[in-house]
């Protein structure tokens, strides 16, 4: 059998069924446990082979002894903008100063972007998916967006295709910089047609920035044009909704059974109880780290939890409005500013943000899961909001 972890001081499983586990606060907690992983030689995939007490491990090819310390699974980031060139520090300082968000910024990345070659844009890509990692972070998922043509949509694609499986087409993230208004709707015809046919070698999902309170961004009628054509294509669906006004994201989102809508920062009762109807099918993915960088009021993840709605945290990490890579710094907080407990946050930063993306072999340690771990620098869960910008959490290398 393959590799015995042991020292396991606690063990973070999100498996609501493991026996011996304490389930109290919904993390399947084991203390003083093991976990043995092993290679698939036919797909060459690291798996959980076994989950219980170090006490009662079988024995092992090889192990390593993690001398007390938590371990928990990999955080899954499920929104993630991580293909761009240059960065928006000078409209981050001025928003600091009171300047407001609109979304006009993303012009600066679409111009940079454009501009930086295949292999400038993988090295700064690399960077920051490693960056990621060193967090604790074992899945990404990462959106295009900054190319805003068939040629530049398709290039982000493929070098988001080189790091993960999870890419979504987001041609319809903002209208050009410089389209006349009377040009809407000739960009949307482009986003469903010519650029989403380039976009379905690489991509799995499509996505829309469905908010008409931003005049760069889409409104209802123009998302649900877009989201169409992408289901149509056979792509599964996320919207960014509700980001910066009530507006109809989270309605779409529910109605096209979104694996995800994301932001959710403002929301009417009604689309609360959409999102409580539709919770087998549409993740809330809340964006703390958003509402932190644009000095914007945060989501209400207490009021979500209370009613029911299937909630993830994510890092929406992009050069704008959260140029942060850190999945410890979402979850300190979420709990710090969205009134969620520390085992809410970490759920919904592994278990959750697997389910907005329909994955269930990831975000989990159970028998068969991928062996995608992460491991802290102290002895329990609790550390990470606990120890806000300290970096105790990394990838565990199996
Ligand atoms: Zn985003």
């Amino acid at each position: 059998m393959g590799m015995l972890i042991t020292g396991i001081g606690e063990l973070v499983t999100c498996d609501d069924t493991l026996d011996g586990a304490d389930h109290s606060e919904s993390l399947g907690i084991l203390r003083d446990a093991a976990v043995i992983v092993g290679r698939d030689p036919e797909t060459n995939e690291s798996s959980v082979q076994w989950v219980g007490l170090a006490a009662k491990a079988p024995a092992a090819d090889w192990a390593i002894e993690l001398g007390g310390h938590a371990v928990l699974p990999g955080f899954v980031d499920s929104h993630s903008h991580l293909v761009f060139a240059g960065d928006r520090s000078a409209e981050f300082a001025a928003r600091m100063t009171g300047q407001s968000y609109d979304g006009g910024g993303i012009a600066t990345t679409v111009a940079a972007t454009r501009a930086a070659s295949d292999d400038q844009l993988r090295t700064l890509l690399r960077a920051r998916a490693d960056e990621m990692r060193s967090q604790g972070t074992t899945t990404v998922e990462i959106k295009s967006g900054y190319g805003l043509t068939v040629h530049d949509e398709t290039r982000m694609l493929r070098l988001a295709s080189e790091i993960t499986t999870e890419v979504t087409y987001l041609g319809g993230h903002v209208v050009p910089p410089g389209t006349a208004s009377g040009e809407r709707s000739a960009y949307v015809d482009l986003v469903t047609r010519e650029m989403l046919a380039a976009a379905l070698p690489y991509a799995k999902w499509i996505d829309v920035f469905c908010e008409p309170a931003s005049p760069h961004a889409f409104d209802a009628e123009e998302s649900r044009q877009i989201l169409s054509a992408g289901v149509a294509a056979g792509l599964g669906v996320r919207v960014h909704g509700n980001q910066l006004a009530p507006g109809p994201g989270v309605q779409l989102a529910v109605e096209f059974g979104a694996a995800s809508v994301d932001h959710c920062t403002y929301l009417s009762s009604s689309d609360v109880d959409a999102l409580v109807g539709a919770q087998e099918t549409t993740v809330a993915t809340l964006l703390p780290g958003v509402e932190f960088s644009t000095r914007s009021p945060f989501a209400d993840a207490r009021a979500l939890l209370d009613a029911g709605v299937s909630v993830a945290l994510a890092t929406d990490c992009n050069p704008g409005t959260c140029y942060s890579t850190s999945m410890p710094f979402v979850i300190a907080l979420a709990v710090r500013e969205m009134g969620m407990t520390p085992a809410q946050a970490v759920r919904a930063a592994t278990l959750n943000a697997a389910k907005a993306l329909r994955r269930n072999d990831i975000g989990v340690v159970r028998v068969g899961s991928r062996a995608d771990l992460a491991v802290l620098d102290a002895p329990s869960y609790l550390h990470l909001p606990y120890r806000p910008g300290v970096p105790i959490a990394k990838a565990l290398e199996v």
